[in-house]
């Protein structure tokens, strides 16, 4: 809720409400084009946690509940997407939580399962993919598009959609899209682990989730925009170092635990979070700029972006 908060004091209501809009109905077209079971899709809930220095801006989401509750009631279907949900605080074992909101439509899946069911539904499909091939420029011409790779080979194509998000960048400097890198960990599996759901705090800033009996947590770009404005893959110690304090002070107080992986994500961000797909010259489109959502909006966005080739073509 807070993001949201926040996106409304740069945006307008209707912009806001669009882009929810997006990532509900983008949501429910993966689900019907993979299937839940394909996606380990879990409709466990989603807690926005504050802690004893944000009653603020939890009091500031309170006074916001309702307004956003109505708002949302034609598109979830439910009076209460958003409920104060502090009676569970206990039963998940943090520390230094002082109140937390759950959204009730917010569920979790397994990404990998996502893309290994999408990559064999292309392949059912008749798309190829090609893998291994790194995309040094892309030139549009007349008649098609010149597609140029880093090992020197290179070949043609009627159209061409950039669809690469936060790395479209160095392919499309006219674009407004920026590479904005997320670090995240992982434990080990934890015996009787609590906590069970997706929980979000700072702005959304900071993401963590059950897989199973361990607990996976990302962010803290806020920490350092600069740095992390990169589409190098890799971990930085002042970010790791505030994820592992997070989860010995407040997520995981009482439980004994090792942190078995760490790894980084590229997003695609701009001023504004809203997505751009379009026509960038002839014969070369884009569809870029995800703004952190991408799973949630992907396959429209996607979408929309064969529909505008085959519509040229
Ligand atoms: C840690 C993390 C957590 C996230 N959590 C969520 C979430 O909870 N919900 C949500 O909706 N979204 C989330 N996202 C965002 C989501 O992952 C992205 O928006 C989504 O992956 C974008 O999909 P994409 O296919 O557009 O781009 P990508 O998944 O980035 O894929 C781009 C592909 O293009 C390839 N590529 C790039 N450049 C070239 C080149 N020059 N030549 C050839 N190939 C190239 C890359 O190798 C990659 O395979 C998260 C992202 C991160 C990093």
């Amino acid at each position: 809720m807070t993001e949201l908060i926040d996106d409304l004091s740069k945006e307008s209501e209707e912009a806001v409400f669009k882009r929810i809009e997006l990532r509900w109905h983008g949501l429910q077209k993966l689900r019907n084009l993979l299937g839940d079971v394909s996606l380990d899709y879990e409709p466990l809930g989603g807690y926005e946690v504050f802690s004893t220095s944000d009653t603020a801006a939890f009091e500031i989401g309170v006074a916001k509940m309702e307004y956003f509750n109505r708002m949302l009631k034609p598109l979830t279907g439910t009076s209460n997407t958003y409920s104060n949900a502090d009676e569970k605080i206990n039963e998940f074992g943090f520390n230094n939580v002082n109140h937390m909101v759950l959204n009730q439509c917010e569920g979790q899946i397994n990404t990998g399962k996502m893309m290994e069911a999408l990559v064999n539904l292309a392949h059912k499909t008749g798309v190829k993919i090609i893998n291994g091939l790194s995309i040094s420029a892309v030139h549009n011409s007349e008649k098609n598009t010149l597609i140029n790779c880093e090992d020197g080979f290179s070949f043609k194509s009627k159209r061409t959609l950039i669809a690469n998000n936060g790395f479209a960048a160095a392919l499309l400097p006219e674009i407004a899209v920026v590479p904005a890198r997320a670090q995240v960990l992982i434990t080990e599996p934890i015996p009787n682990l609590k906590i069970k759901g997706s929980f979000h705090f700072e702005k959304g800033y900071y993401y963590f989730r059950n897989v199973g009996n361990r607990v996976l947590l990302g962010g803290g770009r806020n920490l350092d925009f600069k740095g992390e404005t990169t589409a190098e893959f890799g971990t930085t110690t002042i970010i790791q170092n505030k994820l592992e304090a997070l989860l010995n002070e407040m997520i995981l107080p009482d439980a004994k635990y090792t942190i078995e992986m760490r790894w980084s994500g590229i997003m695609g961000v701009g001023e504004s979070k809203s997505t751009i797909v379009r026509q960038v010259e002839g014969n070369l489109y884009c569809a870029v700029r995800m703004g952190g959502m991408g799973v949630a909006i992907g396959s429209l966005i996607g979408e929309m972006g064969a529909k505008m080739i085959l519509e040229s073509l």
